[in-house]
Order: C-alpha cells, then sequence, then structure tokens
C-alpha cells in the first residue's frame, strides 16, 4: 500500500525533527499533495491513523492539503488550474499549455507544543 509507506515517511520526518528539539511536543502535521501525485487523501489519512495509534506521538493530526493541477500558458503567460479533461489555456485558449504543477508530495509544517 503506497499511502502507508508515504505514512511512515512523514512520521519519520516528525520524529527527526521532535529529536532535534527535546520537550517539544508535535501536534499537527500538514503536507500538500497534488492530484497527480497518485496518493488518495483519504487512505493516507486511514494510513497514518493506525501507524500513530499507540505509540508516543498519538494524538498527532495530519492536515492534508489538495492541489490540483497547474498548467502554464506560453502564449500569454497565464497559470491556471485545470478543472476537467481540457489543459487549453481558459484566457486565450491554446490547446498546448505546459505543465506547471499538480505532483506534489510535500511536508508542508509542523505544529508543535512546547
Ligand atoms: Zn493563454
Amino acid at each position: 500500500m503506497h499511502e502507508l509507506s508515504i505514512a511512515s515517511a512523514i512520521l519519520d520526518a516528525v520524529r527527526e525533527e521532535a529529536g532535534k528539539r527535546p520537550g517539544v511536543h508535535v501536534k499537527k502535521v500538514g503536507v500538500r499533495i497534488g492530484a497527480l501525485s497518485g496518493v488518495v487523501p483519504e487512505a493516507l489519512t486511514f494510513g497514518f491513523s493506525a501507524l500513530v495509534q499507540g505509540t508516543d506521538l498519538d494524538p498527532l493530526v495530519l492536515e492534508i492539503e489538495s492541489l490540483p493541477r497547474r498548467q502554464r500558458c506560453p502564449a500569454c503567460d497565464f497559470t491556471f488550474e485545470v478543472s476537467g479533461d481540457t489543459l487549453a489555456c481558459p484566457r486565450c485558449a491554446k490547446e498546448e499549455t505546459l505543465f506547471a504543477g499538480g505532483d506534489e508530495l510535500d511536508l508542508a509544517y509542523m505544529e508543535v507544543e512546547e
């Protein structure tokens, strides 16, 4: 299960951060997930809870920010969010646009308690 290994990697990062700052307790961790990353947010949340439960990190909250696919139009230099099937520029209607984001899988932030 793909999401479980990602959840595990997030927890490794949390533990590493917590290890650097003795005495702080990580309460919340935020990740950014692009529409093209192949990660199912629900599955990630589920895997994450399963891994956290009963450990010293419990209750650690995972917040997921979903990012849409973005394309950039080379003709009018407009970056837009893709919705639906078309990648055409909504401003000038050019059909060949460039990939500009949407495959993110980033640790965005951690919220700690002193
Ligand atoms: Zn355009």
